[in-house]
């Protein structure tokens, strides 16, 4: 089954997050479970996490369909040692507070070299991080996010995410999530029928499916290989519908978020309908 929906606002409250996305006809949603732009937060109330847990259970979301994203702030590869504590922190009060949700993942960018560190040191150095928060907490899985690979960003092929994973000590919990718009513009051409196979070819091969715990569907406004992250909403970029069908008609992409973070939100509901409308196509 497919659980399609849309990174929605959480303004006001988390447990604002799944009325916004039943509102839409969501079957999933992404959401922040603080300020997005700032390190810290004041921690969740236990109001607030009462109210978000009681709307996911009147409103059928189960963990397996929310996938809660950190703040932009966090570079979990940072080259020098204050940034880094202070990520590391962030990161850490970020898994807390999807453990305190009862929520089972979170998604997260895997961070920058700063041309301040070679890219395997950083990427190993990612892996640390996630050690440090994953030692720290019980239950929730951190995914990884493939990259554009803009600027000195880190994690956009999956040899990239294979190094994080392969230097992260408790295995069962690490993921990663695929963006396609990420995937694209990084040069994985999931847009013609032999690249799409070939792509997810690959990434079976590197990282296996058994560690994909979502997928963020995104049409791109940059064209294949430009290494620039800019979504597009769906059909209206260099993807067109093509690569949602054939993602959306795969039973590998069954049972985990598909998350919509295209740029026009008065477009999310008709977005999801007609991604719905492309399965069995
Ligand atoms: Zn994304
Ligand atoms: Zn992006």
């Amino acid at each position: 089954m497919k659980y399609i929906g849309a990174h929605v606002s959480a303004s006001g409250g988390v447990e604002n997050a799944p009325v916004n996305a039943d509102l839409i006809g969501a079957k999933a949603f992404a959401l922040f479970t603080k300020n997005q732009r700032q390190w810290f937060s004041n921690p969740l109330t236990l109001a607030s996490i009462k109210a978000f847990r009681d709307n996911c259970e009147k409103l059928e979301y189960e963990p397996f369909q929310i996938l809660p994203h950190d703040s932009y702030l966090i570079n979990l590869g940072h080259p020098e040692a204050e940034p880094l504590e202070k990520s590391r922190a962030s990161f850490l009060d970020e898994m807390q507070r999807c453990q305190q949700l009862g929520l089972d993942r979170l998604n997260f960018h895997p961070g920058s070299h700063l041309n301040g560190l070679g890219v395997e040191e950083c990427l190993k150095r990612m892996a640390e991080s996630l050690n440090i928060a994953l030692d720290k907490t019980k239950g929730v899985t951190a995914v990884i996010e493939n990259t554009a690979g803009q600027g000195t960003n880190l994690g956009y092929t999956f040899e990239q995410l294979r190094v994080i994973i392969d230097n992260v000590e408790d295995k069962s919990r690490v993921g990663v999530c695929i963006d396609t718009c990420h995937a694209y513009t990084s040069g994985y051409d999931v847009k013609s029928p032999e690249g799409f196979k070939k792509t997810f070819e690959k990434f079976n091969e590197v990282i296996g499916f058994k560690y994909l715990k979502g997928m963020h569907l995104n049409d791109s406004k940059k064209d294949l290989g430009t290494r620039v992250d800019r979504h597009e909403n769906i059909g209206m970029g260099f993807l067109g519908d093509e690569t949602f069908k054939m993602l959306l008609n795969d039973k590998r992409f069954d049972d985990m978020p598909l998350i919509l973070e295209t740029p026009e939100e008065s477009l999310w509901e008709a977005e999801i309908k007609k991604l719905y409308s492309l399965i069995g196509k």
